[in-house]
């Protein structure tokens, strides 16, 4: 007899929540393909996108009144409630960690306890931490803590998110005269190869924003679309990226490159094109400041589960740590926190999602990817075919990235790839503001940086700050829009598409996918010269690059701390903050709370999710606390700031 069973898990990588409701027998693994073979029909399959995750990896089935889990003979094992397991017997509530999955037995249609031996439970499910008494609660004692019996640590400062955004507030801290030992970093956590946790004291502040930019093609020798002065390692911005880079070539004796660099960082962004550092240098000097500010003292793995308001001032944030041995709960205390939870989840078109629902592909067999997941198989498949016929859409930088790349296979790997670049109509004119209008070629935007440059700290950045909320969504408008870098090998490398006929451009919108064997068949409502004539075209692959979505709804953490502050969010709908970034809604008498990053934008400040959007959002946040005269906290005067920055020149803890 089968049984219905809920499996619940969060994706590693874009947090989003997931969650399936198959009948028995029920098929784990990365391979619908293979699955199928062993007589699992689709809608009974668990598709996890991982390369540590096996084909088939674990079969779920109900057998003589048991819910049976058991190891397909996949590589990398499966282990129930943190214990290695070739076969199981699960209750709901247990955990299986497939790869780098932790998948939760949500409910199932029998007895939630059953009669044979069972593993042992544990000690508090998923879905019961927190516990409900603390969900309800608005205020909570530290008293009431006490009675779970779980570990709680009292701290002054707390950053939850762990990723650049606490890191950059917590070096501000620290600049500041905060002690390591005072501030606690709360995150998420990379895996290794075989998907086990790696220790706490290896995690690197930009694991997650690594591996987004090597997913959309930014390896560690690519330029990032960044200033020169804009160092998350250094709040001064000096010396600079471009400096630091022609002092080490002229080491190497590349002292044409480096006059280059310094001649360009003069004159951009009119006489030459702006400079940008490779992302491996700016990973790097990352490494260097973690290690002078004491970020492996500071870090601790923690998913966040939610945070409530404390009777005496402070917050209490709860957390949960999983690892090869269970999973344990924990309660942090703080007077002050920051949230810089980045981006939740990966930005599907609907049409993307009714196909992946219908077709359930395998992880390496996808012919529809966003450009910020895994995509390698695209182009191992393309080489291995010698060649094939792309879609991409998306105007921005991440797409200019991908034309790079298959223009490198064309040229250096001897891949025959036709990309047909879909955009949805014609850009004749860039976006306009008072008498500035912004540069088109081939029908994208061109600026050197995501926002005009005076969005950092120049007029419009004072512009913004001072206007009321209504005006701040026009403004951000304005000034926003989907644009790619001013870069002349880029457009180069188009033009000679065009004129080779290796790339072309349709313009048209996608009315229907639909998987035929190995290729992808796509409707388009073709618009070219205003004519709307439904085409039909054969494709091996569509990458989507149209983006990450950091809509409050898709956090469980934020979605969470709005409904039960009933917390105003501002008219782009993300968190509405002050000036100072202190979240409106969330302040606890002396205790306040602070958020950056993505979330935060349509506030006060344009470029939010940059690096120097960060370090803004830190440096007015801990003159936030300075003004209010928290202990502890010196403010970063001039005095303050050169000693602090000498030390930073000789490699010394702030
Ligand atoms: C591909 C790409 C390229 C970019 N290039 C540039 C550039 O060149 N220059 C520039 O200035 N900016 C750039 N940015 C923008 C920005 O600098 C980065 O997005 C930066 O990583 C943002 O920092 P963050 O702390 O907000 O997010 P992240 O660095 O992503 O950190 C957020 C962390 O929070 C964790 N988290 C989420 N929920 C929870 C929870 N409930 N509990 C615990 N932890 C949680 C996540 O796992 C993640 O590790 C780029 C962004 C992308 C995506």
């Amino acid at each position: 007899m089968p049984v219905t069973v809920t499996l619940f898990w969060n994706d590693p990588v874009t947090e989003a929540e997931q969650e399936i409701v198959a009948v028995t027998p029920i098929a784990i693994g990365r391979s619908a393909e293979t699955m199928r073979q062993q007589g699992i029909p689709d809608r009974q399959h668990v598709i996890l996108n991982s390369l540590q995750v096996s084909r088939f990896h674990a079969l779920i089935e109900w057998k003589d009144g048991n819910l049976i889990v058991s190891d397909q003979h996949s590589s990398n094992g499966l282990f129930v409630n943190g214990r290695a397991q070739t076969q199981a017997a699960l209750v709901d509530g247990d955990v299986l960690q497939v790869g780098p999955f932790q998948v939760s037995i949500l409910r199932t249609q029998f007895p939630s306890r059953i009669s044979i031996a069972a593993p042992p439970a544990p000690a508090r499910t998923q879905s019961s931490f927190p516990p409900p008494w603390f969900i309800q609660a608005e205020h909570i004692s530290l008293s009431d803590l006490d009675r779970d019996r779980i570990e709680v640590e009292q701290i002054d400062f707390a950053a939850v998110g762990g990723g650049l955004g606490s890191y950059i507030w917590a070096n501000l801290l620290r600049l500041s005269g905060i002690r390591a030992d005072q501030i606690r970093v709360l995150g998420k956590v990379q895996f290794d190869q075989q998907g086990k946790l790696r220790l706490d004291s290896e995690q690197k502040p930009y694991w997650n924003y690594q591996q987004l930019c090597e997913f959309s093609q930014i390896p560690p020798h690519e330029r990032l679309r960044s200033n020169s002065d804009s160092c998350p390692d250094n709040i001064w911005g000096f010396p600079s990226y471009a400096l630091r880079e022609a002092w080490s070539d002229l080491g190497k004796g590349q002292l044409g490159h480096a006059l280059k660099l310094l001649y360009q960082v003069f004159s951009e962004p009119t006489g030459i094109e702006t400079y940008t550092p490779k992302s491996g240098n700016v990973f790097a000097s990352i490494d260097r400041e973690t290690r002078r500010m004491g970020w492996q003292q500071m870090f601790r793995y923690g998913d966040v589960r939610a945070i409530r308001k404390t009777t005496d001032d402070r917050y209490v944030i709860a957390y949960s740590r999983s690892s090869a041995s269970g999973r344990s709960y924990h309660y942090l205390v703080a007077r002050y926190v920051q949230i810089a939870i980045g981006y939740p989840a990966l930005r599907y078109l609907p049409l993307v999602t009714t196909y992946r629902e219908k077709t359930q592909e395998a992880f390496d067999d996808r012919l529809v990817v966003n450009a910020y997941e895994d995509h390698q198989h695209v182009y191992q498949q393309l080489k291995q075919r010698g060649g094939g016929t792309v879609v991409l859409q998306g105007r921005g930088i991440v797409a200019s990235r991908i034309i790079q790349r298959i223009d490198e296979m064309r040229k250096y790997e001897d891949t025959k790839i036709l990309l047909i670049h879909m955009m949805r109509s014609p850009v004749s004119q860039g976006h306009r503001y008072q008498s500035s209008t912004r540069l088109v070629k081939n029908h994208q935007e061109l600026q050197p940086f995501n926002w005009p440059k005076a969005c950092w700290g120049g007029e419009l950045r004072e512009a913004l700050e001072k206007a009321p909320p209504e005006e701040r969504k026009r403004l951000l408008s304005d000034w926003g829009g989907t644009t790619t870098a001013d870069r002349h090998d880029w457009q180069d490398m188009i033009d000679q598409g065009i004129r080779s006929g290796w790339y072309r451009i349709l313009f048209g919108e996608i009315k229907d996918l639909q998987r035929e064997h190995d290729r992808l068949r796509i409707d388009v409502l073709d618009k070219a010269e205003a004519q709307n004539n439904e085409q039909m075209i054969k494709v091996d692959f569509l990458i989507d690059a149209t983006g990450l979505t950091n809509e409050v709804q898709f956090s469980p953490l934020l979605k969470d701390l709005v409904l039960r502050y009933k917390l105003d969010l501002n008219p782009t709908k993300r968190l509405s903050v002050s000036n100072q970034f202190e979240m409106h809604g969330m302040r606890n008498g002396a205790g306040r709370m602070y958020a950056a990053g993505a979330m935060t934008l349509g506030g006060p400040y344009a470029a939010v999710d940059s690096f120097l959007g960060l370090q803004y959002a830190a440096l007015v946040a801990v003159d936030d606390l300075s003004t209010a005269q928290v202990p502890g906290i010196k403010p970063l005067n001039g005095l303050r700031s050169f000693t602090q920055w000498l030390r930073w020149v000789q490699n010394q803890a702030p």
